[in-house]
């Protein structure tokens, strides 16, 4: 795969850029985030327009969280928000809400008590046990997280997304670990809790440049290329 091949896709769509209109005014980061994309169905948002947007009216306040809020319009709201992560044309720090339409939301899940978490986080030593090829993010509360921005705060993540006892399992330490935020929501994003499917593409996203070369491997294969043959 080459630059080259990757720009022509680029070009091919064309971009819009999308107009931030004056101050919103909503209570939340959240919700003014999620209003500046309903006004630019289709168009590209760039970091320094969600920012704006997402700027406090009252106090003049920027957000440093804004990132986490725009993956909750994804994960907790149902929208489908594309990144250069999703689409090739878009460069990095560019966002696109392609339709206003959501996805179903799942149920609130079940927490463990009280006991249960402080003995999963004493285990953890207060550290995100995402773990990716063997190496752990271990990220700490309260940390500044180098890649999402923002405090880190580590929540409860059930092990198994579909335990048959969610009620035994609030006090079995056993079934959770403790994450970050931004791993919680890369989590969240593997499963589409309405369907019990699993999300490709999120996966994909999420796994590390050698997985990815594999499964890029792989597809090129079965459509009959090799990466001898593009590199
Ligand atoms: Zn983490």
């Amino acid at each position: 795969m080459t630059h080259k091949s990757k720009e022509n896709i680029g070009s091919r769509r064309g971009k819009a850029y999308g107009k931030v209109k004056g101050q919103y005014n909503q209570p939340t980061v959240r919700k003014r985030i999620e209003a500046l994309f309903l006004d630019n169905i289709g168009k590209v948002m760039t970091r320094d327009m969600i920012i704006k947007a997402a700027t406090d009216p009252t106090t003049g306040r920027q957000p440093e969280n804004w990132h986490q809020r725009l993956s909750e319009l994804r994960t907790d709201s149902g929208y489908t928000i594309l990144s250069w992560r999703d689409d090739v044309s878009l460069a990095v720090e560019e966002y696109l809400m392609p339709t206003r339409e959501r996805r179903p939301i799942a149920a609130k899940r079940v927490k463990p008590t009280k006991e249960c978490w402080d003995a999963v986080l004493g285990q953890a030593k207060h550290a995100c046990e995402w773990d990716e090829d063997g190496q752990l993010c271990g990220l700490k509360e309260g940390d500044t997280d180098p890649v999402g921005g923002g405090k880190v705060k580590l929540t409860p993540d059930h092990k198994s997304p579909h335990s048959m006892k969610p009620d035994t399992d609030r006090a079995d330490p056993n079934q959770w670990r403790a994450l970050c935020g931004r791993h919680q929501v890369m989590k969240k994003n593997y499963w589409d809790n309405q369907t019990g499917k699993l999300n490709i593409t999120a996966i994909l996203q999420a796994a590390t440049e050698k997985d990815k070369k594999a499964a890029l491997d792989l597809l090129l294969k079965y459509f009959g290329y090799s990466l001898a043959q593009t590199g």
